[in-house]
């Protein structure tokens, strides 16, 4: 964790926002209304367990409103308090902007470590918050529309969104209250490992661009890279496997809560998952190196590092000593501006939060329109793009049977993967990586081409503020 020396989140957010916005020539006033949060709603609610009553706290920030509904997860944790659920709500306005989804920041979060309690009471816990929040409509279809983060998953979505319709019986779009829902409650195919997914094709784009590879002091592609993760939840474990899997890369260190595996030879992830699953850490995982003090993989020589589990771990005592050529941050706010400096100094190059991990919020807003449109995306057209497709496939086998040579003729690789009708996880896999590419794309222009800009993290906020000061020129704040 930072030091107690180093800035709030918010203040660490905040200034990076001010580094960007110092660039542009807003009007006066402008840069302050955008970086300020709106409002920050604290509940504080009672539940029965076991016999006694029990009482929560609970956050809803809502940072910035230029565009309705807001959206941002819903946090479980112990270390949640306003200052965190604010700067997450910032960043939410920002990733948003810089991915162009069309909403407004916000972020929720409860005091609480999910462990302590059995899933019945966790149930009861969430519906309370759920109902604390949706009489004041800060959970809301067109107005404000959490989606799981750290310590919730798709399982607090669906009774979240169960306790809407329960108050809301007649409303249409009920289901659209919140996102990150289970496929068979109107979630959508593919958001569960959207995040890391993003992660994925955002270090694909960036592996395209020769010029980018080598300021990192890399070479080559995604094949054989040395990854470190910090995290193995969601976010990190989704984006290690695709990167293992899908693209060769090397998993050689794993830093969770209890401690890091280690190994020059990659850790087979889905495996450190499930040892995670069944012991409750990494701790005695076969054929890997254990280290106690966690942390200090960070440091470890590798070449891409995904920090995917809490804000604040690079920071001014340790950014001197990190190894790392690459860092994308799949976690929000792992390193603080402080640290930030010291690594743009050092040439560590880092793909940022309110790009790198905003497939979760991009998939999200595909749910939130799919819930809205009331149908699966490819339902009407999945088979007419097939009947369109076998009519080629058999005008290709005509021509390869005229010209008298089987060589014309498709192969069935071809014909296989050529004769499927896209479906929806297909639908939403090619959406996300479409904008994980056009935003990359957006964020190297700048950085390549604008010579105050010497990093991505500076070109994504000049992009967002720009985008959200825009929307402010038609907004009535008389
Ligand atoms: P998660 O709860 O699924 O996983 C977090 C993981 O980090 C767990 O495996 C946990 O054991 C581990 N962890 C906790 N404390 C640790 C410590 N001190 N050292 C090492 N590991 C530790 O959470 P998640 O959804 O994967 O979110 C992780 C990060 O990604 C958060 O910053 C979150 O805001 C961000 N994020 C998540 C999403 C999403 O769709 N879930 C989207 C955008 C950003």
């Amino acid at each position: 964790m930072m030091s107690s020396q180093e800035l709030s989140f918010t203040a660490n957010v905040d200034r990076q926002f001010l580094r960007a916005a110092n660039l542009l020539d807003l009007p006066p006033g402008l840069a302050q209304q955008i970086r300020t949060c709106n409002a920050t709603y604290t509940v504080r609610f009672p539940v029965r367990l076991r016999e006694r009553i029990h009482v929560f706290t609970g956050y809803r920030s809502v940072h910035s409103d230029h565009i309705s509904p807001v959206k941002g997860g819903i946090r479980y944790s112990l270390a949640v308090n306003q200052d965190e659920v604010e700067a997450l709500a910032a960043l939410m306005s920002y990733k948003c902007a810089v991915v162009d989804v069309p909403f407004g920041g916000s972020k929720g979060g409860l005091c609480i470590n999910p462990n302590d309690y059995d899933d019945h009471e966790i149930e009861q816990i969430t519906r309370r918050f759920a109902y604390e929040l949706i009489k004041r409509d800060l959970i809301h279809p067109s107005q404000n529309v959490p989606a799981p983060d750290m310590g919730t998953s798709a399982t607090e979505m669906a009774w979240i969104a169960d306790e809407y319709q329960r108050l809301h019986p007649t409303e249409m779009d009920a289901l659209a209250c919140v996102t990150g829902k289970p496929v068979y409650k109107s979630g959508i195919a593919g958001r569960v490992e959207a995040t890391g997914r993003g992660i994925q094709f955002a270090l694909r784009e960036f592996f395209r661009e020769p010029l980018d590879v080598r300021r990192a002091s890399l070479e080559g592609s995604l094949d054989g890279q040395r990854v470190i993760v910090q995290g193995l939840g969601n976010v990190g474990f989704h984006v290690t496997k695709f990167l293992s899997l899908e693209d060769g890369a090397k998993v050689i260190g794993v830093i969770e809560r209890d401690g890091a595996l280690t190994s020059d030879e990659g850790l087979d992830v889905v495996a450190v998952k499930d040892w995670i699953k069944t012991t409750g850490g990494v701790q005695g995982f076969p054929g890997a190196t254990f280290v106690a003090n966690g942390g200090s993989v960070l440091e470890s020589d590798c070449d891409i590092l995904i920090p995917a589990a809490l804000e604040g771990v690079i920071h001014a005592q340790n950014a001197a000593q990190i190894k790392a050529k690459l860092i994308i941050e799949a976690a929000n706010g792992p390193i603080t501006a402080a640290a930030d400096e010291v690594l743009r100094t050092r040439g560590v190059v880092v793909i940022p939060d309110l790009y790198a991990n905003a497939g979760g919020v991009t998939v999200s807003y595909f749910e939130w329109v799919k819930n809205l449109s009331h149908i699966r995306f490819g339902r009407m057209e999945r088979r007419a793009q097939e009947a369109t497709q076998a009519l080629m496939l058999t005008e290709m086998e005509r021509l390869s049977a005229f010209v008298g040579s089987d060589k014309w003729a498709p192969t069935e690789n071809f014909r296989t993967n050529y004769a499927k009708g896209a479906d929806e996880l297909e639908l939403v896999r090619s959406g996300l990586d479409d904008t994980m590419r056009d935003a990359l794309q957006a964020m190297r222009e700048r950085w390549h081409e604008d010579e105050k800009v010497d990093d991505l993290r500076l070109s994504a906020y000049l992009i967002a503020i720009q985008k959200i000061a825009l929307s402010y020129q038609s907004k009535s704040l008389g």
